[in-house]
């Protein structure tokens, strides 16, 4: 008898029959989250294929800073390579506001219309303090993240700008050879990330508003000098007659820039994301330029000198990477660091017997 309490003797009290507790975790849950592993062929072989389904697991390895995963996303690009290069990449920034999310959507169904397959991939330099991206999110593009040929993913979100923007480029690399052969990276026009995405596109795309009519004040000069393209969004309703003016604005503030190294006169076009007004006109300027760089080598020119680029971006952050996650390194720094604070050693001092330490520690 499992309770005492039930013998005849005691009448008058019954105790029933305990249950099982249920469990607290669903038995279930960990076989559904587990991803399936895929062997490096067998990624390649997707991404090759198309398969969206394995080109954005082989993203994540990308964005992932695990070793392992690191090492797997390495072969997979290398792989990729030979079948990437063969898209037209269109670097678009503007501030927020000023209708990227809008305009994007309209670009993108405009480019899907004419038979290409589009990828919309982000740079996003507040990620780093929020550790959450919002630019690429595919709430924002509505038309386009129905569309089966679109595909849209958000800015990495972990590590500095440079290796939030290395992942992006590698994020090309992988979504050229899945066949997309238009690519945009987005970002937000506020500084140095513009710099990231100059170094990755073919073209770099300006979104501006008319405004007040000191508009050029506000803007960067140097986000301008990188400009192949100025365009003029919300040119709709009684916005029109300032969207003409601030275009004739931009067109003469360009002429005091110096000539662009392309040999091409940046141009300036007024549009509505919104309305859809305006929008083939700003895709026959990009087909106009990416002939005429073609023809006269800047092109190829360019992708090598980002290819240059890029190995020594990694290079530099593979030492520094090596540098501070060195065991003694990270348990000495923090002391050396205090007694420049004192003003103990001076800084030059500390950081002589900082990379002494560093070196010595690879002899071991
Ligand atoms: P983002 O922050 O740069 O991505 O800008 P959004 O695309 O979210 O647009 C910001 C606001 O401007 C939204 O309220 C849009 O509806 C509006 N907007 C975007 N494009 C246009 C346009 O062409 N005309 C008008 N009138 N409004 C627009």
């Amino acid at each position: 008898m499992e309770h005492p309490e039930n013998d005849a003797r005691y009448k008058g009290l019954k105790v029933n029959k305990g249950i099982e507790n249920a469990p607290s975790l669903n038995p279930y849950l960990k076989k559904k989250v587990k991803r399936k592993e895929y062997t490096v062929a067998e990624y390649v072989d997707g991404i090759l294929n198309g398969n969206i389904t394995i080109l954005s697991q082989a993203v994540t390895l990308v964005e992932s800073s695990k070793h392992e995963h690191q090492r797997v996303a390495q072969q997979i690009i290398e792989k990729c390579l030979p079948h990437s290069g063969n898209s037209v990449r269109i670097g678009i920034t503007g501030v927020p506001g000023s209708g990227k999310s809008t305009s994007i959507d309209a670009f993108g169904m405009h480019i899907i219309g004419q038979g290409h397959k589009l990828a919309v991939l982000a740079i996003d330099p507040s990620s780093e303090r929020s550790k959450g991206s919002i630019l690429g999110d595919k709430t924002r593009m509505e038309e386009l993240s129905r569309a089966k040929e679109a595909f849209i993913r958000p800015s990495p979100s972990a590590g500095s700008l440079g290796g939030v923007a290395r992942k992006t480029r590698e994020t090309i690399i992988l979504c050229e050879a899945a066949g997309f052969d238009t690519v945009f990276v987005e970002t937000v026009g506020v500084g140095q990330s513009e710099t990231a995405v100059h170094s990755m596109v073919d073209f770099f795309l300006l979104i501006q508003l008319a405004g007040t009519g000191d508009e050029l004040q506000g803007i960067k000069r140097g986000i301008m000098e990188m400009a192949d393209g100025i365009v003029i969004n919300k040119a709709d309703g009684d916005n029109i007659e300032k969207a003409k003016l601030a275009q004739s604005q931009f067109r003469n503030a360009l002429h005091l820039f110096p000539a662009t190294d392309s040999g091409w006169i940046p141009q300036v076009l007024t549009y509505s994301g919104y309305y859809k007004l305006g929008i083939k006109e700003i895709w026959d300027m990009v087909d106009e330029y990416m002939a005429f760089v073609k023809k006269n080598g800047y092109f190829d020119y360019r992708r090598n000198e980002q290819a240059k680029y890029w190995m020594y971006e990694s290079i530099n952050e593979a030492l520094k990477e090596s540098f501070y996650l060195n065991p003694e390194i990270e348990k000495q720094l923090p002391s050396v660091e205090r007694q420049v604070l004192g003003s103990e050693i001076s800084s030059f001092v500390a950081a002589k017997k900082m990379m002494d330490l560093y070196l010595e520690s690879l002899k071991r």
